[in-house]
């Protein structure tokens, strides 16, 4: 069973994805972590890709399609994996495509967890962090006991940068710009399930696991 994951930043794709592997038992495959472990173990391909990171250049998706796929064919993964953060492009999801194709091989599914900009703005700007002690906290869903006070160390709450409307709504633009035709794309190949991600949690890990049987 092999899935990709689709949704905008604060779609809860990544929690989703983490809850799919463990019920399925495959590898919840995160591109951050892989190109942070190849690096960290000084592999050929890490070394590659660090290359261009050090001059602060985005690592071509040809380097990143072979990372991912160096892992991908490690031995945990034969009965499939759960893509989180790649592709994220059409460019990048044709170079994953055609690789996969070559190998005889293919994506599943290709899950979208949807969930309206208004939503998500509405999610993050909610959030208010301890910059003491890294708490995390929500003023409708996980609120502190005393309003604007961390409740492990007493410190001030803050809503941080990347939390703000504006900052969040750019992130969309981004998204939508790039990401979206990947929707498309994996719609016309017939393998596009979407799910609610307005609905708790929970819920839409239930309408997943409804797809995937
Ligand atoms: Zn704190």
């Amino acid at each position: 069973m092999k899935i990709i994951m689709l949704g905008a930043p604060g779609a809860g794709k990544g929690t989703q994805a983490k809850m799919i592997a463990e019920k399925y038992s495959v590898p919840h495959v995160s591109t951050g972590d892989i190109f942070r472990a190849n690096i960290k173990n000084g592999t050929e391909l890490g070394m590659e890709a660090k290359k261009y990171m050090d001059q602060g250049l985005l690592v071509p998706d040809e380097l990143t399609v072979r990372i991912l796929l160096d892992r991908v064919a490690k031995d945990d993964c034969k009965n499939g994996y759960v893509l989180d953060g790649f592709p994220r492009t059409i460019p990048q999801a044709q170079v994953l495509d055609e690789a996969l194709t070559k190998l005889g091989d293919k994506i599943d599914y290709a899950i979208n967890v949807d969930v309206p900009d208004e939503n998500i703005i509405k999610r993050m700007s909610g959030r208010r962090a301890c910059l003491t002690c890294g708490a995390t906290y929500h003023i409708e869903h996980i609120p502190p006991k005393k309003e604007g006070i961390c409740d492990t160390c007493g410190s001030e709450l803050v809503l941080r940068d990347d939390d703000k409307a504006e900052t969040v709504k750019n992130r969309l633009d981004v998204y939508h710009k790039q990401t979206q035709p990947l929707i498309d794309f994996y719609s016309e190949k017939g393998v596009l399930k979407a799910v609610d991600g307005t609905l708790p949690m929970e819920e839409v890990f239930a309408a997943i696991t409804a797809i995937l049987g």
